[in-house]
């Protein structure tokens, strides 16, 4: 991978804002969960960490944002600190090529997951982190991982989004329940469901999120939550599985481990190199966000960070 100079880099996401400020065919934001169809897909933000420590930013990369499914990445990583290989007998590790909410794999599958980034997968590894514990315990576990991670106590769970998407989640109980069918649950589907929910309305700025992220990249002078072996498995299935049924796509565009989530968000991983943040709410047709994606392409094209080389 090639080595950037800062100047450059922060001319690099600039232009980035700016081309995606002129943007016309922005993508819709998710309306499935109402509270995020409210938010203005007029908006588009960037933001990067550096090994030096360096922080920099572009467009809207202040403003929170409902992180949503890349909550998955970091309850990942607190049920492998937890439970360890066992999780694996709950959740596999293969991409679906399906959509984010699909229900068809799991009936093939006996009530496991493919992965643990589509919802099923993440409902059972938040079911598998809830065991013995209430809901709060795990919501404070998520925080406490979150603010350290990104050296910022100012991340909280944004409630009404929580209960916009609980009000609305038949499809998420039903892939529970499909679950606990198969003895695949080991908690009330309410209890899990509703610690999901929230877990995935955490709000954070784009800063926020490449702080949070630059574990994964192996940043020096960064809290380091997960040991090194681990993150390299974290990334992996970000690489494979990040974005559902277009994680082979994001592969071959951009090069790079990326877990998108419905709110517009993307946190992608130059490992050794950078934590990347980009967030802009319209989303394309497999529900990951449309600028975001293509903002990471250009950052690849533009700096020649890929894993591949
Ligand atoms: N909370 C969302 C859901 O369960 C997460 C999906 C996503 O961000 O991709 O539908």
């Amino acid at each position: 991978m090639e080595t950037v100079n800062p100047a450059d880099l922060q001319l690099i996401l600039d232009e980035i804002a700016h081309s995606m400020a002129a943007a016309t065919d922005r993508g819709q934001p998710a309306t499935y969960i109402p509270e995020l169809g409210r938010v203005s897909p007029d908006q588009f933000g960037i933001a990067l960490c550096l090994p030096d420590g360096q922080q920099l930013s572009a467009g809207d990369a202040a403003t929170p944002f409902s992180i949503q499914s890349i909550s998955k990445v970091f309850t990942l990583a607190i049920a492998l600190g937890r439970l360890g290989d066992a999780l694996w007998q709950r959740v596999g590790r293969e991409p679906s090529g399906a959509a984010f909410n699909s229900i068809v794999s799991l009936e093939h599958d006996r009530g496991i997951p493919r992965n643990p980034f589509i919802n099923a997968g993440a409902i059972a590894v938040t079911d598998a982190i809830l065991q013995g514990l209430q809901p709060r315990d795990v919501l404070a576990e998520l925080l406490q991982f979150l603010r350290m991670a990104a050296e910022d106590d100012n991340i909280h769970i944004d409630k009404s989004v929580a209960a916009s998407e609980l009000a609305h989640a038949h499809r998420n109980t039903a892939l529970a329940e499909f679950m606990a069918a198969h003895g695949n649950l080991q908690n009330p589907t309410a209890l899990t469901i509703g610690t999901y929910c929230h877990q995935c309305a955490v709000e954070m700025s784009c800063v926020q999120l490449a702080r949070a992220g630059r574990f994964l990249a192996g940043l020096p002078g960064c809290p380091r939550p997960v040991s090194p072996s681990r993150i390299r498995r974290i990334n992996a299935l970000m690489l494979t599985c990040g974005h559902y049924d277009a994680s082979g796509d994001f592969a071959y565009r951009v090069g790079l481990p990326g877990k998108s989530g419905v709110g517009g968000g993307i946190l992608a991983i130059a490992p050794g190199r950078a934590s990347i943040a980009v967030w802009s709410p319209g989303l394309n047709a497999q529900g990951n966000s449309k600028l975001g994606a293509e903002a990471m392409e250009h950052l690849g094209r533009a700096t020649g960070w890929s894993v591949f080389g």
